[in-house]
Parts: structure tokens; C-alpha cells; sequence
């Protein structure tokens, strides 16, 4: 386990994954019923934009501040922008410091009432995450589970007993196999919770490794309606490292499939990086 979320953290594969989870909680929010909400893949909750790892790389400048340095930001964006304004006590976007998590982001749009959980299985990520998730002192009720497999986790802890609410996968895909152990979790988790909503962020690197993990996903048994989503910042052949991303989504919450056709071509616009960028979206599983 080499992956350390802290070189990539506020980049565009985060901003596109955090917008969206933004806003699947805002919807989940509109109605009064508890909800839980899943993370399998934590990582360590905030991150030091300032501190060595993401300075090396510098990623979050095409990320993070290039969403805060936008003028005129649809209201899409408001919450997702203001806990990242939060967290860095209003700097200028050129003078941030802090970025927020998947983990963050859950507890500081959740509610009294609902719950998150949260697994991380990198031993020193995990006792980072309990620090850091502390000082919020959410109004969410919090369960981390660390260090702990986030897939086996996923068997343990479904269905919620709120029986609303959302699962985020989202593995480091470092070993080869990754997509694989993603098809069995989910495998194994739509055995024990049909209608849950499941977001699983995945790289695009290989397009042959990509079109046999759609088409493993909408050959599960009993899949529900499930979106594909995409983000290319540039073509696969242009420049180094990633270049693109995606969710696939079993489940995916009404609202936020409403918004997406003008969410996408505002990311596209917001983080391409060359006339190749691209975002869009399409059905992997019909609803029956
Ligand atoms: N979801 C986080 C966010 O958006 O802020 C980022 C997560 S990062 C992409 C993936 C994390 O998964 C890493 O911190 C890694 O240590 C952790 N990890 C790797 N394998 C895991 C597993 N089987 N279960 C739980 N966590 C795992």
C-alpha cells in the first residue's frame, strides 16, 4: 500500500468526485428521514495543501483553485465551496492551506441524526483520519473503522438500518486487481442492499481495463439503474499523468442525475485542459 492521498488531494479527479458527493448529500438532505452514509476508501479526511506531498506535485492548482479562482460560480458549487472556504478561514484562493476529504465534506453536510462511516486501512492514514475527523465534532453520528478493510466492512455494515442513504468507493486502484475486488463488493453488497446508492469513482487510464469493468457492473446479478459518468481533462495521449475520470453510480440519487447536464459541461469547461476534454454521461443499466 503505497498510495498517499496527500500528492493528488484538491486535484480535478477530487474536485469532480467532491462536487458530486456535495450534492448527492444535499439531496439526501431535502427529506427529513435519517440517512447513513458509507465510505469505504476514507483516506485521512483533510489534507496540508501547504505540506510537502502536495507541494511536490502540485495537482490541486488544476483542481481546487482553479474552481475557487472562477468568477460567477453556479449555486451547484455553493456548498462544496464554502466547507473548503471554511476550513481556510476565508484566504484567498492563491493562499489556502487546507483541503477537505470525502470524510470531511459527509460530516459537515450531514445531519443530527443521520450517521456516517468511515473506513481506512492504511494503519498511519488511519490514526490521521481519527485526528483529524475529530475536532468537527460532527452532528452526524461517526463511526470510523480503522485501520479496516473497506470492502469487508461493506458486508458488515449493510443494509443501514436507516435504509436510505449512500456508499462512496473510493480505492487508490494501485493493484491491479482493484477493479475486480470493486465487482465483487458490489457483488456481494447488492445481495445485502438492492436499493442503496453506490458512487464508485474510478481512474481512466486503460480503455480495455474500463469497458471490462462497465461491463462487469451491468452484468451483475439484480444491478439496479446505474449511471456512467465521465471526465476527460485532455485525451489519453496528451500529456503525463491522469486524464481522466469517472463515477459509476447504481442508484444514482434523482436530483443529481437532473443536474448533471449542467454540472458536466461546467467541469469540462472549469478543468479541461486541452480541446480533448470532455464530460459526459449515459446509462450503463437501464431502469427495468
Ligand atoms: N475518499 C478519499 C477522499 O475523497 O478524500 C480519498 C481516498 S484515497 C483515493 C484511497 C484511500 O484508500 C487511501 O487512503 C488508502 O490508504 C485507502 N485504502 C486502500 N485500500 C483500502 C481498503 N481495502 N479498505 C479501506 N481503505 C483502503
Amino acid at each position: 500500500m503505497n498510495y498517499r492521498h496527500s500528492y493528488h488531494a484538491g486535484n480535478f479527479a477530487d474536485v469532480f468526485k467532491h462536487l458530486l458527493l456535495t450534492r448527492a448529500l444535499v439531496y439526501l438532505n431535502k427529506k427529513p428521514k435519517p440517512y447513513m452514509v458509507m465510505d469505504t476508501h476514507g483516506g485521512i479526511g483533510r489534507y496540508n495543501l501547504s505540506g510537502e506531498e502536495a507541494q511536490k506535485t502540485q495537482e490541486f492548482e488544476q483542481g481546487i483553485l482553479r474552481l475557487l479562482e472562477a468568477q460567477d460560480l453556479p449555486a451547484f458549487t455553493d456548498d462544496f465551496v464554502a466547507c473548503v472556504k471554511q476550513l481556510n478561514a476565508d484566504s484567498a484562493p492563491s493562499d489556502i492551506t487546507q483541503y477537505p476529504g470525502s470524510p470531511w465534506l459527509s460530516q459537515a453536510l450531514m445531519r443530527a441524526g443521520d450517521r456516517l462511516i468511515v473506513c481506512e486501512l492504511h494503519r498511519d492514514d488511519a490514526t490521521t483520519l481519527k485526528t483529524n475527523l475529530a475536532p468537527l465534532k460532527t452532528q452526524a453520528k461517526l463511526e470510523v473503522l480503522a485501520p479496516q478493510d473497506g470492502y469487508q466492512a461493506l458486508s458488515a455494515k449493510l443494509p443501514p438500518r436507516e435504509k436510505r442513504g449512500l456508499v462512496l468507493i473510493d480505492p487508490p486502484f494501485e493493484q491491479t486487481d482493484e477493479y475486480d475486488q470493486v465487482v465483487t463488493a458490489l457483488n456481494a453488497a447488492l445481495k445485502r442492499w438492492q436499493s442503496g446508492s453506490y458512487a464508485v469513482w474510478f481512474p481512466i487510464k486503460d480503455p480495455v481495463k474500463t469497458a471490462a469493468f462497465y461491463d462487469n457492473v451491468a452484468a451483475l446479478e439484480n444491478v439496479p439503474k446505474t449511471l456512467l459518468i465521465e471526465l476527460m481533462i485532455r485525451t489519453p495521449d496528451e500529456g503525463s499523468g491522469l486524464s481522466g475520470c469517472g463515477f459509476v453510480w447504481l442508484n444514482p440519487p434523482f436530483g443529481v442525475v437532473n443536474e448533471l447536464a449542467q454540472i458536466l459541461p461546467f467541469l469540462q469547461n472549469l478543468l479541461g485542459q486541452s480541446a480533448g476534454a470532455s464530460a459526459s454521461c449515459r446509462w450503463l443499466v437501464e431502469e427495468s
